[in-house]
């Protein structure tokens, strides 16, 4: 375990990792020391660099302001994601950052947030600043993993989860299928604002359904892997 404070060199960080909370068998939520005069806007990321690799990872405000939170899933052959799934608290983490302009655009037109898995943290972020009445669509295998539900349904207009495991105690509320179901079979025609985060297929395929069934509308992506 280090002792090292953190501290700013130019776009560079050093932090310590201060408490891991697990929400499921595989993600956790690090909270790290946020760095003096380290400021972001919600929907940035920082680039993690450990054991020589680098890494991306979504910004969410800590629960204090001298706290950063990050959501992530331990990929299992992942080099990265397992570390600091499993490094102690404590740990030294250097960063640079913020980077990425993955952030809310007020608009006329309704804002839909579409978000696979650990996707929704950039979300969660933009929540944090007081946004409400957007639409959410959280695609996941089981309700367990609709992280941050109890923050995100309270401010979204419609709060949708997309379940795609098989199971036995489906949310009566929930959407038994994917994002893409969702948005392909079951919204309204109109121009929107999108916003997706997640996997690369399933952006993909929001920008695919978005050109033939919402022509006018706009779309801003965050691609995870
Ligand atoms: C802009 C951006 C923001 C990101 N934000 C987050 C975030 O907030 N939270 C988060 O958990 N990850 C986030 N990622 C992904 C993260 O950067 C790493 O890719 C991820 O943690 C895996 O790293 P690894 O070294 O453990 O696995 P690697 O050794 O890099 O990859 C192993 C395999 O796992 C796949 N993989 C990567 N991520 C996932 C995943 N989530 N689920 C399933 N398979 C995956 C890879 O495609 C590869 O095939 C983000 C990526 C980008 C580009």
């Amino acid at each position: 375990m280090t002792s090292q404070a953190s501290c700013t060199s130019g776009n560079r960080h050093t932090s310590r990792i201060l408490h891991r909370q697990w929400l499921t068998k595989d993600t956790f939520t690090l909270t790290l020391e946020r760095p003096p005069d380290f400021h972001f806007q919600a929907g940035q990321r920082i680039h993690l660099l450990t054991g020589g690799k680098t890494r991306d990872y979504s910004l969410i405000p800590g629960d204090r302001q001298d706290q950063l939170t990050l959501l992530i899933r331990s990929v299992a052959d992942g080099v990265v994601s397992p570390h600091l799934s499993r490094c102690p608290l404590g740990t030294a983490l250097d960063f640079t950052g913020p980077s990425g302009h993955f952030i809310y655009r007020p608009s006329s037109r309704s804002a839909i947030w579409i978000a696979t898995g650990a996707g929704i943290a950039p979300f969660v972020a933009m929540c944090r600043t007081g946004i409400q009445g957007f639409v959410l669509l959280h695609g996941v295998r089981h309700d367990d993993e609709l992280y941050f539900r109890d923050n995100m349904a309270p401010a979204a207009l419609r709060y949708v989860p997309c379940l795609t495991g098989v199971s036995s105690s489906l949310s009566p509320y929930a959407f038994p299928g994917r994002v893409t179901d969702y948005l392909r079979h079951h919204f309204p025609e109109g121009a929107y604002d999108f916003y997706a985060a997640g996997r690369r297929e399933m952006i993909a395929e929001v920008m695919d359904i978005v050109d033939h069934r919402f022509p006018s509308s706009r779309i801003y992506s965050e691609i995870f892997f």
